[in-house]
C-alpha cells in the first residue's frame, strides 16, 4: 500500500458537456443558483419552491470558452431537459437553450441585466 491516498476523483460528478456533450471535466454554477417554481400540490395548494439549477459541466476544451462567455450556453427548463446546451440550439424538447426563467417577481424587481458583481445594493 503506498501512503499517499487517492483525492477525490475530479470526474464522477460532472455531467456531459454542455457544449459537445462530452465527458465534462468542471462544472461551475451559474449566477442564480435556484429556479422559482410554483407547484399545485394534490389538495390544490400551490406551494413555491426553490429548485436548485444544476451545474454547467463543460469538457476540457470548452470551459474557457463558456467560462469567458465566447460560447454562449444557455438552459432549459422543460421537465424533460433541465439541462444546460449552446445557447439557441434546440434541445432534447425541442425548445432552444436560452435564459434561466425569471423569479416571479415580488416586493422589489429590480432592472433585467444583473450583472456579475452587483454595484449598488
Ligand atoms: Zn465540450
Ligand atoms: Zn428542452
Amino acid at each position: 500500500m503506498s501512503d499517499l491516498v487517492a483525492p477525490a476523483p475530479e470526474v464522477a460528478s460532472h455531467g456531459p458537456c454542455a457544449v459537445c456533450g462530452a465527458p465534462g471535466r468542471r462544472s461551475f454554477f451559474a449566477n442564480q443558483p435556484f429556479i422559482a417554481r410554483r407547484r399545485v400540490e394534490a389538495d390544490g395548494t400551490v406551494v413555491e419552491v426553490n429548485d436548485p439549477v444544476p451545474p454547467i459541466s463543460v469538457c476540457m476544451e470548452h470551459w474557457v470558452e463558456v467560462l469567458s462567455e465566447r460560447l454562449p450556453v444557455g438552459y432549459c427548463d422543460d421537465e424533460r431537459c433541465r439541462r444546460w446546451g449552446p445557447e439557441g440550439a434546440a434541445s432534447p424538447c425541442g425548445a432552444p437553450y436560452g435564459d434561466l426563467p425569471e423569479p416571479p417577481a415580488h416586493e422589489h424587481e429590480h432592472g433585467e441585466g444583473a450583472t456579475d458583481d452587483g454595484r449598488g445594493a
